[in-house]
Order: structure tokens, then sequence, then C-alpha cells
């Protein structure tokens, strides 16, 4: 019989044939600054580990201690027996942490967007959205149903005229935009667009995920960064990245939450997470209020490994946070990059198009607090070294 399943094969080996096939690579020590990967010990400048909370003891033991209390698994959905008190507990925490009412707590950041979107709009309302805006805002958007108007990339005048053209439509509008974006490591005009959104009645709604423990006051994310506490109706957070476990959350209003409790189809339909991860996240909060030094050096890490590379001739684009884009060129390029730096002792992702436009692609480097400086001193002079000898064109690479 004939396979109905051989049209994928056919699409894999045209990803074969177009240079974005890849292979997992497997990791066999923690998430380390280096980390043990393939049978080799690589700089690890790969991960949102950007805290290095990931491993951190205070968190292994709470996992490890709720574990043995509360078990494995939690058992259910949120909405049957799934809520344990802990998980009250955390919502609680988040909500203080980000001074507003209430938070809800997902499975992941990619449930937290897609079950929010997806459940406060329906297709007769308006979606606006930054064109780099997240996959996981793009497919509850899609799930909403509701029309999706897309406005390039930070461009705050073109989500305004956007929303003056529906100024006559009286459906609900959400304006929408990562705080920082995974792969320029940009931070969105989020003022800009907060004052649009109230000017237009929008809802205003922003992903947090890589600000989360990274940009505002102990970590408080870009609302506290810009000084926004107030005007943005509907903030998402993740819990995968520098809070170090697994999760996301989305703060609002009392009534905001209680809503996503009766209909966000993920809190709904999908049960929660077990004892540990919940415990993990405690403790991560506890930490990101009791020892905010953790940014700081995540910060100076990030200022003194950028400094270095601009020294050197990269081109590390918009950049203003952790994440570092290395910009080459071509897709095959970064690719070829990162599989020569990975040999001479440098983990770092290579992206191309589609992920990024044509043209753009690049190393991306995600600096840590655990990073040492004399880490990040190789990890340079592995990026310099590599391209010299394969000649790509990074500015004074070749000087
Ligand atoms: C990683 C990421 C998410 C998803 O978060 P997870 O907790 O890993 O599911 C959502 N939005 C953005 C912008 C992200 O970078």
């Amino acid at each position: 019989m004939k396979n109905p399943l051989a049209y994928l094969s056919a699409q894999l080996d045209e990803l074969k044939r177009t240079g974005s096939y890849f292979r997992l690579k497997e990791l066999e020590s923690a998430c380390m600054p280096v980390s043990r990967v393939d049978g080799k010990d690589v700089i690890n400048l790969a991960s949102n580990n950007y805290l290095g909370l990931a491993n951190h003891p205070k968190l292994v033991e709470a996992a490890i201690e709720a574990t043995r209390k509360f078990g494995a698994g939690s058992g259910a959905v949120r909405t049957i027996t799934g809520t344990m008190a802990m998980h009250m507990e955390l919502e609680r925490r988040i909500a203080r942490f980000k001074h507003t009412e209430a938070a809800v707590v997902f499975q992941s950041g990619f449930t937290a967007n897609a079950g929010t979107v997806s459940s406060v709009l329906t297709p007769d309302d308006h979606i606006i959205s930054d064109e780099l805006n997240h996959a996981s805002i793009i497919d509850g958007c899609r799930l909403s149903r509701a029309k999706i108007h897309v406005f390039p990339h930070r461009d705050v005048a073109a989500a305004d005229r956007i929303l003056t053209e529906l100024d006559s439509v009286s459906a609900q509008k959400l304006l929408i935009t990562d705080g920082v974006f995974s792969m320029d490591g940009d931070i969105g005009p989020l003022a800009g667009l907060a004052e649009v959104a109230e000017r237009h009645g929008a809802i205003m709604m922003v992903d947090d995920a890589h600000a989360s423990g990274v940009l505002g006051r102990n970590g408080r994310g870009t609302v506290d960064h810009f000084g926004l506490h107030g005007r943005v109706q509907i903030q998402v957070g993740t819990l995968s990245k520098a809070i170090g476990s697994l999760g996301g959350y989305v703060c609002g209003s009392q009534d905001f939450i209680e809503y996503l409790y009766h209909r966000a189809r993920p809190f709904l339909f999908s049960t929660s997470h077990p004892p540990a991860v919940t415990a993990a996240c405690l403790a991560a909060f506890e930490l990101l209020e009791q020892e905010p030094e953790r940014i700081e050096t995540l910060w100076s890490n990030t200022r003194y490994f950028k400094a270095h590379l601009k020294e050197r001739g990269f081109d590390t684009g918009a950049s203003e946070t952790p994440i570092t884009p290395i910009l080459v060129g071509e897709a095959k390029t970064a690719h070829e990059y990162s599989a020569a730096l990975f040999d001479e002792g440098l983990w770092a992702t290579g992206i191309g198009f589609p992920t990024v436009p044509k043209g753009k692609a690049r190393i991306r480097a995600i600096v840590t607090a655990a990073h040492s400086t004399s880490q990040l001193d190789q990890a340079a002079e592995i990026l310099s070294k590599v391209a010299r000898r394969m000649g790509i064109g990074v500015g004074a690479a070749g000087a």
C-alpha cells in the first residue's frame, strides 16, 4: 500500500534541498553557560535562560520538595480538580509583582497568548498587530477569526492610521505588540502604542516573553520599564525563559482574568502544571525580588559582549537587549557559520528566511547573567576567528 504520508517526506526533501533542514542538537548537561551538547563542551549563547535560574539550587530544591509533598502531576485541568493551593499562590504572587489586580497562569507562554487573544475577540472584531509579533499571537489572532490588520514593524503612526480608519466601527479593537522582539532584540514602542490605543478606544496588549525578568524594575517587564502602569490592559509574560521553568501568565483586571478562567480554551481543556513547575516559579519570583543584582549582571554582560563585538566590526542590528543578532546576509551563510562556530566550541543559533526576512540571516547570540566575562571574551574571539576564516562579511572581521 502506498504510504499516505509520503507527501511529507517530499517536503522534507525540499527542506534539505534549500538548506533549512535541521537535526535536533541533544543537550547532555543542564542548560549552563558551558553546556555539553552532542558529546562536546560548548559555550552556550543559544538559550533563553537569561538569569541562569533554570538550574538555580533554590528552584531545584523547591521543585523536589513540592514533588515529594504533592506528587509528580496535578491530575486534572484547573476547572476540575487541577487547581492546587500553590497554583493560586503563584497567580497572586505574579499579580502583586506586576501591580495588577489579578493574574492567570497557563501551561506555556504560547497557550497564554493563543488562549487569550482567541477568547477575548469575535469574528466581528479587529486586531492591529506588529508584523514581527510572535507565532503564538498570530495563531491566537487566527483562532479568534477577527479581522487582522498588520502594521510595519514598530510603526506607531501606521497603527494610528489603521485605527483611525476603524474609528466608525463599533466592534472591539485590540492593538498588540511584543515587548521585546525575539529575533532582533529591539523593544516595542509601547508608550506610543498605548497612547494610540487610548485615543481610539482600543484594548492594549503586550507579550513580554523576552522582557519578563529582563526589563523593568526587578524584571517586571516593559510596562514597568516605560512607566505605563494602568495603561496596558493585557500583559502576557512567560515563566519559561528568564524565570527558568515553564509556563505563561496573563495579568490584568480581576474581571478580565475571571473571564479567562471561564473562556480561555487552554485553561479549560489542558491539564495544569505539575507541583514542581509551580514551586520552581514561586522560588524564581522570590529571587527576582530579593536578588535583583542578577538582572544587573545580565545587563552588564550584555553591554560588555556587544561592545566587544562592535570593536571587532560586527553588525548587531537594532538590538537593545541581551538578544544579540549578528547579521551575515544569506541563510546558507548563517547556517554554515553556526555549524563552524559549534565545531570551535560556541553554540549560537543560525536563523534565516522565513523566520527572518531574506538577506537578513543571522547568528543569534543570547547573553545570560551566568556567563563569565572570560567566556564572553572567548565567544567573541571564536566569532571573529571563524568569520575571518570563512570570509564572512561582518565589517572588520577581515581586518
Ligand atoms: C518564547 C515566546 C513565547 C512562548 O513562550 P513559551 O513559554 O516558551 O511557550 C511567546 N511569545 C514570545 C515573543 C516568545 O519569544
